[in-house]
């Protein structure tokens, strides 16, 4: 694999034949986004033809557009005119403090104790799913733009998740009959030697007292960003044996596989490493954000929820894009989320199959929000919501509304009706 990264982005072979302006424009916002892209991406997904609008382009190369100008000029300046290490790094902080690193309370809410220490490690939600975020895995093979897991890969003085201690991992589940799943997150845990991996599953398939959690699900992009991880790694037949071995134990093993264009699923090296994985039993899902200038159409949708039901992979969540990072870029309106999710549902030739795919969703600090419609009610436009997922489960399956605003973009946008449920919506 060859990784460029901001120091080497420079390097990129491909970058050679844009225009000296745009090389410049990539060089100065991958000083503010992380960056980080292989072989594989270039070599296999990006159409070089059709950048700088080529959607994978966009997936993995952060552009000026993506934060504000006075920022952009800023670093531009101050790498041109040779500004020190320190001082450009303490303007480049204040310019990630600016994004909210941190939406949905990540680092405040869902954090839970053992033994009345906070494990780092671990984000409890849901009273059934627990997210573990292995600390070896928190980066990925290659960054998308939009994530809002960004604050993670950049190296600064932020907390991050991140937790190497299996132990307070098992101790914390042996505690919690109530949880079912266990989800391994990221960054991308598939970024892991299977060795490390194998560590983490072992205690799950051996130990009577852990059997409560029926369903380990692996959050991952690797089979859009290094499909080689699942065929022909060093270690990637090991893998499919700790796979079979998740399996064989009895557990439902998921992989939660991120995809946000058909173009991903187009490649060969896709398609088999998807074969291999069914092949140990495992079942694939997907989720992915909606995103302006990537797949803000129902067409690409349709495309794409198809292309996964011929490949045997369960459309899952279509997600609104949440307020962290170069959000104003890739934002797209609520009711225009809902259009093209209605679109893309209605539409002739979308096999039924994928239609168990809920969306548009937004992951709020007290639970997932599905925007189900947009209706005229006591002679006004307004969206009907409802939770699907609830922080108090009560909440779950209760429906409420919302006057219509079409510029917003998030539920915090929007103005609170009678109906709407007591809890806190700040992000
Ligand atoms: C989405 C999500 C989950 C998983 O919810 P499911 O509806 O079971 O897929 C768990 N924890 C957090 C924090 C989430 O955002």
């Amino acid at each position: 694999m060859v990784i460029y990264t901001d120091a080497t982005v420079d390097r990129i072979p491909q970058l050679a034949a844009l225009s000296p302006s745009l090389r410049e424009e990539i060089q100065v916002a991958a000083k503010i986004f992380p960056f980080r892209v292989n072989n594989y991406v270039l070599d296999h997904l990006i159409d070089w033809e059709s950048v700088p609008d080529d959607p994978i382009f966009c997936l993995v190369f952060p552009r000026r557009a993506m934060m504000a100008p006075e920022d952009f000029d800023d670093i531009k300046g101050l790498s041109r005119h040779g500004a020190s290490h320190s001082v450009l790094q303490d303007r480049i902080r204040a310019i990630w403090d600016g994004m909210n690193p941190h939406p949905g309370g990540q680092l405040t809410l869902n954090r839970p104790k053992l033994d009345g220490k906070e494990l780092s490690g671990i984000q409890h939600q849901y009273p059934q799913t627990v997210l573990f975020f292995p600390s070896e895995g928190q980066f990925c093979h290659s960054y998308c733009t939009f994530c809002f897991r960004w604050a993670q890969f950049v190296p600064s003085a932020m907390p991050k998740f991140g937790d190497r201690d299996i132990s307070a991992l098992t101790k914390y589940l042996r505690a919690q009959p109530a949880v079912t799943d266990l989800l391994f997150t990221g960054g991308d845990p598939m970024v892991m030697p299977t060795k490390r991996l194998e560590r983490y599953m072992t205690p799950l398939l051996e130990d009577e007292t852990l059997q409560h959690v029926s369903s380990i699900r692996i959050g991952t992009k690797a089979l859009t960003f290094w499909p080689h991880r699942f065929l022909n790694d060093v270690d990637s037949d090991e893998l499919m044996r700790l796979f079979d071995a998740i399996v064989g134990a009895g557990k439902h093993l998921a992989i939660m596989a991120h995809f946000n264009h058909p173009r991903e699923l187009e490649s060969e090296l896709c398609r088999r490493a998807i074969k291999r994985i069914q092949s140990t039993g495992a079942v694939i899902r997907s989720q992915g954000p909606i995103l302006r200038t990537v797949n803000d159409s129902p067409d690409i949708w349709t495309e794409m929820w198809n292309a996964q039901i011929n490949l045997g992979v369960i459309p899952y969540y279509m997600f609104v894009e949440r307020n962290t990072g170069p959000y104003k870029y890739f934002k797209v309106p609520l009711v225009r989320c809902l259009e093209i999710f209605q679109e893309s549902f209605r539409c002739k030739n979308l096999s039924g199959l994928a239609k168990t795919v809920r969306g548009p969703v937004m992951s709020c600090s007290p639970g997932k929000v599905q925007i189900q419609d947009a209706a005229m009610l006591d002679g006004k436009p307004r969206f009907l919501m409802q939770f699907i997922q609830a922080r108090d489960p009560q909440f779950a399956l209760r429906t409420f509304t919302a006057e219509l605003d079409p510029d917003a973009c998030w539920i915090s946008d929007l103005k609170h009706n009678a109906d709407w449920p007591d809890v806190d919506f700040t992000d």
